[in-house]
C-alpha cells in the first residue's frame, strides 16, 4: 500500500493548490480528506465547516463528533476509515454546495475513489448521494438501500445514509442514523445481493430537501 499513499499524498500537494472555483478565494485551506489510503470504508460528507477549514480536517465539528460515537457503535474507529467531502473548500456561512462548484470540484473526489478503492461508499446527506448515485432522489427516500456503482474505474457498494449534521438538528433522525451505521459491518463483507436504489424520478419538492441535509 506504500504506492497508494504516496500518489495520495502526492495528489493531496496537486489539490492543495487548487483554483479551479471561487472556494479558492474565501478558503483557510482545502480540506483533502483523512485516513488510511487502503480503508475499504470511505464516508463521503459535503463540505468543510468552520473547524474543518480551519484545520484542515473533514469531519472536526460537532458533526464529527457524532460520526466517531455512530463509528464506535459498530465498534469502529475514525482511523479505520476515509472521510472526505464533495466540494474540498468551505463555501463561505457554510451556505449550501452550489451545482458549478460542485462540477469543478467532483473530478477530485472521483479520482480520491480510483487511488482508494473502497468496498463501500457511505454517502452523508443529499449532496454526496445525489453526485455518486447519479439519481436526483434525495436521501430520506433512498437512506439506507446499497446499490453498486461503478466509481473511479471499479464498482463499489453505495450506501446512502443521513449526515450526522441532521441528527444534530433534528434528534429524532439519530435512530435513523444508528439503525443505518448498525448495517455497516455487514456491508463491509458482503459483495453479494444487495437490494437496488429505486428507479431514478423527478426530485421530490418535499420541504426536507430544502435544509440539503434530507
Ligand atoms: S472547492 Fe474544489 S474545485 Fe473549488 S477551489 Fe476547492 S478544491 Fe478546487
Amino acid at each position: 500500500m506504500l504506492a497508494d499513499t504516496a500518489l495520495l499524498e502526492a495528489f493531496a500537494a496537486e489539490v492543495a493548490g487548487c483554483t479551479r472555483c471561487v472556494l479558492s478565494e474565501t478558503r483557510t485551506q482545502v480540506v483533502f480528506g483523512s485516513g488510511p489510503p487502503d480503508a475499504a470504508l470511505m464516508f463521503v460528507g459535503e463540505a468543510p465547516g468552520f473547524h474543518e477549514d480551519k484545520r484542515g480536517v473533514p469531519f472536526v465539528g460537532a458533526a464529527g463528533k457524532l460520526l466517531d460515537k455512530l463509528l464506535a457503535e459498530i465498534g469502529m474507529t475514525r482511523d479505520q476509515v476515509y472521510v472526505v467531502n464533495v466540494l474540498k473548500c468551505r463555501p463561505p456561512g457554510n451556505r449550501d454546495p452550489k451545482v458549478d462548484e460542485i462540477e469543478a470540484c467532483q473530478s477530485h473526489l472521483f479520482h480520491q475513489i480510483e487511488l482508494i478503492q473502497p468496498t463501500v461508499v457511505a454517502t452523508l446527506g443529499n449532496f454526496a448521494t445525489k453526485l455518486l448515485s447519479g439519481s436526483p432522489e434525495g436521501i430520506t427516500k433512498v437512506h439506507g438501500q446499497e446499490q453498486h456503482v461503478d466509481l473511479g474505474g471499479s464498482s463499489v457498494l453505495l450506501y446512502p445514509i443521513f449526515h450526522p449534521a441532521a441528527a444534530l438538528y433534528t434528534p429524532r433522525m439519530l435512530d435513523v442514523l444508528k439503525a443505518d451505521f448498525a448495517r455497516l459491518p455487514a456491508l463491509l463483507g458482503v459483495t453479494g445481493s444487495v437490494t437496488p436504489l429505486p428507479d431514478a424520478a423527478p426530485a421530490a419538492a418535499d420541504e426536507t430537501t430544502q435544509l440539503g441535509l434530507f
